[in-house]
């Protein structure tokens, strides 16, 4: 049985007393049933790691260089990473991929670059609308997948996918549990053939799960949690969504 893993991504949102208001309400809620895990922009590394410490609801960030140090303005490493106790880094998000112009090649580096400090990589993949609709989504998300885990060579068994159809990020559009099942079960068929963990490994959905669809979208075979962008911003609905896992 795998354990379910739910992970807020909060974006660029945030602020000293937001977050404050937000760790407190999802440490009262505590225990959770599945694994929990907050990814904050960087400036709030440091007081996540405050009011986290000694909890069992992890953290992250939300995007790491693929270099270790140097002239890299802007840059932030996964050693930096570590440093502050982050367990996660989410790499190759949409929004990285559709405003940064990160290639598949360069999402596959970052999650390397994460593993080798020891940081779990939660590698992001998903179609456009567009994609979708002319048919192309198990071909886009076997070729993000793909550049990853040939990268990753053995470690590929040790990173989480997380499947975001981009039309539903944001959107309120959710996938359907069937939609979404699909494509967890290619992913899971595709990472099979590549590594012996991969009945192991936890496969998230992302794109607008909420407290409402969380339980049907998490009783799939082959969805693991989620990745919640907006409903992870306050505590009750992220709560309610680490119970429905
Ligand atoms: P959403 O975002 O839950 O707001 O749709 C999910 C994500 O982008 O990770």
């Amino acid at each position: 049985m795998r354990r379910k893993f739910v992970a807020g991504n909060w974006k660029m949102n945030g602020s000293h007393p937001a977050n404050a208001e937000l760790l407190a309400g999802i440490q009262a809620a505590r225990p959770f049933g599945c694994d929990v895990a907050v990814c904050v922009p960087y400036p709030y590394l440091s007081e996540t790691a405050v009011a986290l410490a000694g909890s069992e609801v992890r953290w992250g960030a939300q995007d790491v260089s693929v270099h270790a140090n140097g002239a890299y303005t802007g840059e932030v490493s996964a050693g930096m990473l570590a440093e502050f106790g982050c367990r996660y880094v989410i790499v190759g998000h949409s929004e990285r991929r559709q405003y940064h112009g990160e290639t598949d090649q360069q999402v596959a580096d970052k999650a390397k670059a994460a593993l080798a400090k020891g940081l779990t990589p939660i590698v992001c993949v998903g179609e456009t609308l567009a994609e979708r609709e002319a048919e192309q989504t198990e071909a886009v998300v076997k070729r993000q997948l793909s550049v990853v885990i040939h990268a990753l060579g053995p470690c590929a068994g040790e990173m989480v996918v997380a499947y975001e159809p981009v039309w539903a990020i944001g959107t309120g559009k959710v996938a359907t549990p069937e939609q979404a099942q699909a494509v967890h079960a290619l992913m899971r068929a595709q990472l099979k053939a590549a590594t012996p963990r991969a009945d192991a490994m936890q496969l998230l959905y992302g794109g607008s799960m909420k407290p409402d669809n969380a339980a049907a979208l998490m009783s799939q075979p082959d969805i693991d949690g989620g990745l919640i962008g907006g409903a992870s911003l306050k505590a009750a609905d992220f709560v309610a969504i680490c119970r429905a896992a």
